[in-house]
């Protein structure tokens, strides 16, 4: 079987230059000065806005898995002492710390700060101590409180704001940037219309035929992560969406004779990209809506910018409760008329996998769609079995057929 049936987009080239460019100027001997080291829930707003460039470790995990040498990588680490089931994107990190020589692009530029938010799990706080520890630099913990109800309380609220004061502060006394308000209100903008473009693109798969399925999704939302608030995501979002849009009005879909409308939850299995999705694509299944590169489209209320930072940032998806996210599951399912969801038991992601079984029957009672939950790891191979995720994936799908959706 090929291993991409589906139509590939005319973007694509913008794209793979975009982020050609990105890690171009993020090198092993880097000139951008300074650079800080994020995670993805970070209000990266800030350091953009203070003049600090940014990359993104979680990034790099995608990638290397992507390039299939993270599981080397994972090993590196582990026979450093990190244990096999801490989180890969992070082992896969620390082995390219550790072993510069197995790590693609040479590894990345050695930090001069370091910046962790819990808004997505609390592994990132060891991996960034161990990380501050390594490199002897300036560490930034943004501390994030789950949201067990449902609303973020103003409390909770008003706590990270003051939090994201200090860390304002922090960047100032160890680069001696100030934040200039008029940047900082640029940066926000740019990163709201960046939001906002690629929540449009997202909605605009509501359409029959979908005009994209996950792997496009999960590959263009790369300048959404690394390159919030700049120029550069503006333009790429522009353009991805009139493409999009181009289909949608030529009744173009990403998957040719789609028959299928699935839901895909978790994070991508990087090195099973397009094989893994081909499989559902021989069904005539595309996935047109995911709960991973939703976490992405929430703007920032621009009226109080901190406050507004600390609300989008408090809020991510998975630092919600299974209550808050079966409730955005089943709307998903609603809106883009789903016939199926796939869950993937992401052996690494605990915040994002525990808890997924419970998802699965509160939205398929509220809907009536079935789901399969697949095991696997997005960067660690060792814990991917092709043939009974295959026959399972076969029966999901003969299930589908035969319920006559
Ligand atoms: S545990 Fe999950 S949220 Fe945390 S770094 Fe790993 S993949 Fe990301």
């Amino acid at each position: 079987m090929a291993e991409r049936k589906y139509r590939k987009l005319k973007t694509a080239t913008h794209l793979n230059r975009l982020m050609n460019w990105y890690y171009a100027t993020r090198g092993p001997v880097s000139r951008l000065k300074p650079l800080a080291w994020v995670t993805s829930g970070a209000p990266v707003e800030i350091l953009e806005a203070m003049g600090v460039a940014t990359v993104y470790p979680e990034n790099y995990g995608a990638l290397c898995s992507a390039q299939r040498v993270a599981t080397d990588l994972c090993q590196v680490a582990e026979a450093a002492g990190y244990a096999v089931d801490v989180c890969s994107y992070a082992r896969a990190h620390v082995g390219a710390v550790l072993d510069r020589r197995r790590a693609p692009l040479g590894g990345l530029p050695k930090p001069d700060l370091l910046v962790a938010c819990n808004n997505i799990c609390g592994t990132v706080l060891k991996w960034y101590q161990a990380l501050a520890q390594h490199y002897r630099v300036p560490l930034f913990l943004l501390d994030a409180p789950y949201i067990h109800g449902a609303r973020l309380e103003p409390h909770a609220v008003q706590y990270v704001a003051a939090q994201l004061e200090e860390f304002i502060a922090w960047v100032t006394r160890y680069t001696g940037r100030q934040l200039n308000q008029k940047k900082f209100t640029q940066v926000l903008a740019r990163s709201n219309e960046a939001v906002t473009l690629w929540r449009e693109i997202r909605e605009l798969c509501t359409a029959r035929p979908s005009p994209l399925n996950a792997p496009d999704l999960f590959v263009a939302m790369a300048p959404i992560v690394v390159l919030r608030g700049t120029r550069a995501a503006v333009s790429y979002y522009r353009k991805l969406k009139e493409e999009v849009e181009e289909r949608v009005a030529q009744g173009v879909g990403a998957v040719p004779d789609e028959r299928y409308r699935l839901l895909w939850d978790n994070i991508a299995i990087w090195y099973r990209l397009y094989r893994l999705f081909g499989y559902f694509v021989e069904y005539g299944a595309c996935f047109v809506v995911d709960t991973y590169t939703n976490a992405w489209s929430l703007n920032v209320d621009l009226g109080d910018p901190v406050e507004g930072l600390a609300r989008t940032y408090a809020s991510v998806f998975i630092n919600q409760s299974i209550q808050a996210r079966a409730e955005v599951m089943a709307d998903m399912v609603h809106r883009f008329q789903v016939d199926g969801m796939v869950l993937h038991s992401n052996r690494s992601c605990k915040p994002y996998s525990l808890g997924q079984y419970e998802l699965r029957r509160i939205v398929g009672e509220r809907t009536g769609v079935p789901g399969l939950i697949i095991e696997a790891d997005m960067c660690d191979t060792r814990v991917y079995a092709e043939e009974p995720i295959k026959t399972r994936i076969q029966a999901f799908m003969e299930t589908l057929m035969g319920s006559g959706r």
